[in-house]
């Protein structure tokens, strides 16, 4: 074989490869905590994925930290004031109508494309999903939730989607709903904590093992193992504390959850009397709409109430309609999760591996990871050139990335966001040497035109200047995002 056929037979090769969109999973163990691998470990299979790729120290939920608006923010990018899935009971006046976990949960309520849709949108892209919570989700493979349902069985299902001869995906979900569900019953330290968290490792090494039995798989499936929220000991469960007590029901609505509530009142008139009422509620902050400090992010919706209740760290603020009039049965909870996201109790895990990403390598607990960052990471990963904007800094994720100029638009048009100045000038001069050598050996293999070599360098991301001017305009795209619109302004 001549010199000139072995470069085209790679080119053949490499163009064919490039036309199949990169794989990823990501797995969502709700409710897991940052801190439960010190607190149970070690755990072997959560120690093996730290060392085959990227681990955070802990990761920051969105404000409020529960459950369907982390998971939503996790899959756009976006805080909860801009996705407007403000709460797990939600009051949309606009329509007057209710967001209910186990009510209303029509399409309405998601209007933003996530990860999935985006992906399935080019050739090739195809998105599997198993238990997400969210209602219905249109995409090539959906199973709704299932509470009965094992890991094992999801994770054989998946890989079965990702191995499909026919119409394989190239991007999956899975949601398992440990260790939420255990750490609600006995709180985050019990010994069936120890139990459900050894669980959970299980679980992780299953799907572990099964990837690496898979060759194809093994070589090319990057894996997200990450959660919505973690979780906080409740104190005062012999003394449960009631909303109706405090403040003249007739005069507003509540919704939200036991941990953060939205009043909207009836008659603005009220607003002086109800906040001195609700001032009186021991073991919480009450807040007027326009006080909330700005980093909640959870102003700017219209679905935020006139005022917003955060209840204090351990305790849970209850409402007796809410409980069908009768008496909560306080005594079987003992955790709970809602609060401030900046509490160490509500920060979570943040694992990752795949090819594109580094080994071995850990964010360090100075530096800051939020779950807005992961859909701009998922964009990256899966060679999504056009993501919508997001509220997540590429600034955060650049570290984990074996090739950190995939960053380096924003980090140019962005230098605030860039905490070693020096370190783009190391990225720029890397990124112009390689064009150079590139340039090089494109003339030197002169039987191929520089457009294929390019085309080679590309598909094998020796072309790290190709990556940044398409990544420029996704991440001038994510840069310019301003916070302050509401939903459907943009009509992602
Ligand atoms: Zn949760």
């Amino acid at each position: 074989m001549s010199w000139l056929s072995f470069v085209l037979l790679c080119y053949k090769s490499t163009f064919i490869l490039s036309q199949s969109p990169p794989l990823l999973l990501l797995v969502s163990f709700d409710g897991f905590r940052f801190d439960y691998p010190q607190l149970y470990g070690p755990l072997q299979h959560f120690s093996r994925l730290e060392e085959q790729g990227v681990h955070a120290h802990s990761m920051i939920p969105t404000f409020t930290t529960a459950t369907f608006p982390n998971h939503y923010t996790l899959i756009t990018g976006l805080y909860e004031e801009v996705h407007g899935l403000v709460s797990d009971q939600i009051y949309d006046s606009t329509t007057n109508s209710t967001f209910q976990i186990s009510g209303n949960m029509t399409n309405q309520w998601w209007p933003f494309k996530t990860i999935w849709t985006i992906n399935e949108q080019r050739p090739e892209g195809r998105s599997g999903v198993i238990g997400w919570p969210q209602n219905q989700i249109f995409v090539s493979k959906f199973e709704p939730y299932r509470k009965e349902r094992s890991f094992k069985d999801s994770t054989d299902q998946m890989l079965n989607w990702f191995n499909d001869p026919e119409e394989p995906i190239n991007f999956g979900a899975i949601y398992f709903p440990e260790p939420e569900l255990t750490g609600r019953q006995t709180g985050p330290y019990s010994d069936k904590m120890n139990d459900t968290i050894k669980l959970c490792d299980n679980n992780l090494g299953y799907l572990l093992n099964e990837i690496d039995r898979n060759s194809y798989l093994k070589q090319n499936l990057h894996l997200i193992i990450t959660s919505d929220h973690g979780m906080e000991q409740i104190n005062g469960t012999d003394k449960p504390i009631y909303l109706e007590d405090y403040v003249d029901m007739k005069k507003l609505k509540a919704f939200g959850t036991e941990t953060v509530l939205n009043i909207f009142l009836n008659s603005n008139d009220d607003i002086n009397d109800v906040y001195r009422n609700l001032s009186q509620i021991p073991h919480t902050t009450i807040y007027r709409k326009q006080d909330i400090p700005a980093r909640y992010h959870y102003t700017n919706n219209s679905r935020i109430g006139n005022l917003i209740i955060i209840v204090d760290p351990g305790y849970e603020l209850h409402r007796r309609s809410f409980h069908g009039g009768i008496i909560a049965n306080l005594s079987t909870i003992h955790g709970n999760h809602g609060y401030d996201n900046q509490m160490n109790s509500m920060k979570t895990i943040f694992y990752a591996s795949g090819r594109q990403l580094r080994d071995n390598f850990t964010l360090s607990n100075t530096a800051t990871l939020h779950n807005v960052d992961i859909f701009a990471l998922m964009c990256l990963i899966l060679n999504i050139t056009k993501c919508p904007p997001s509220n997540g800094s590429l600034a955060n994720i650049q570290p984990f990335l074996k090739d950190p100029t995939r960053v380096l638009g924003i980090i140019e048009k962005d230098p605030g966001k860039s905490q070693d100045g020096s370190m783009s000038l190391v990225i720029y001069l890397l990124v112009l040497v390689s064009f150079v050598l590139i340039l090089i050996m494109a003339v030197v293999w002169s039987g191929v035109s520089f457009r294929n070599a390019s085309a080679i360098s590309r598909a094998t991301h020796l072309d790290p200047l190709t990556i940044a001017e398409q990544n420029q305009y996704k991440f001038t795209q994510i840069n310019d995002m301003k916070l302050n619109r509401t939903i459907g302004d943009d009509n992602l």
